[in-house]
């Protein structure tokens, strides 16, 4: 099973993701994830990316696309994979459809995230991660067992600085301006299924096995 993520920031896309790859054993691939790896490692890509992750702006298409393409290559052939976060930009789309063909190996859905502006806000006001393993929770939806402590670790967590209220505000316009063409992209390409993002995952995850089943992409 090969898909996409598609959705706004705070819809619910790595929450959702990380049930589905272990359930399903597929790679999880979430750009935001890879590139704060490459920022707390002080890579060339982390350094050049850094302050454009925190005013809210969108990685220049030519980075985000090489570090993507090296990253999918990886993954072994018989295993599926969720892209998360990627593509954001119709730029991005084209050369991930053109990648993706060249390796003989299409997308098979995108799950669009339709998720109010309301829930958005909510989720990514109470969003804490732990900086060192990017684990996420949130204030009241997902809380840790000691507030403000990693249940793992005991680090103590903190908010992304592109949290903050003001970046929300900017990520969402991003997302409207740069990522929101790409609905019709895949609607174009017979891709795309639209989901309430505004679900938790209780209730959204049979509405995605469902979807799954109906697809014919688990029996
Ligand atoms: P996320 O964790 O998905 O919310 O991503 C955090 C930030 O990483 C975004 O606000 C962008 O600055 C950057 N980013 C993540 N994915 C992409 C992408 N596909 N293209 C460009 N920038 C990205």
């Amino acid at each position: 099973m090969k898909m996409v993520l598609l959705g706004p920031p705070g819809a619910g896309k790595g929450t959702h993701a990380k049930v589905l790859k272990e359930k399903y054993d597929l790679a999880h691939l979430a750009t935001g994830d890879i590139l704060r790896r490459h920022i707390k490692q002080g890579t060339g890509l982390g350094v050049k990316a850094r302050s454009t992750i925190e005013k809210g702006e969108l990685v220049s298409d030519i980075l985000v696309n090489e570090m993507m393409f090296s990253e999918i290559a990886a993954i072994p052939r018989e295993k599926g994979f969720i892209l998360d976060g990627y593509p954001r930009t119709l730029g991005q789309a084209e050369a991930l459809e053109e990648f993706l063909k060249k390796e003989q190996n299409p997308l098979d859905l995108v799950l669009n995230f339709e998720t109010s502006e309301k829930v958005i806000i909510d989720r990514l006001s109470g969003r804490r991660v732990n900086p060192s393993t990017g684990r996420v929770y949130h204030i009241r939806n997902m809380p840790p067992r000691r507030e403000g402590i990693c249940d793992d670790s005991g680090e103590a967590l903190i908010q992304r600085k592109d949290d903050a209220p003001e970046t929300v505000r900017h990520r969402l316009k991003v997302y409207t301006d740069e990522t929101s063409p790409l609905i019709d992209f895949y609607q174009k390409r017979g891709l795309l299924q639209n989901i309430p993002g505004d679900f938790d995952v209780p209730e959204l995850q049979p509405i995605i096995v469902k979807l799954f089943e109906k697809l014919s992409l688990i029996s």
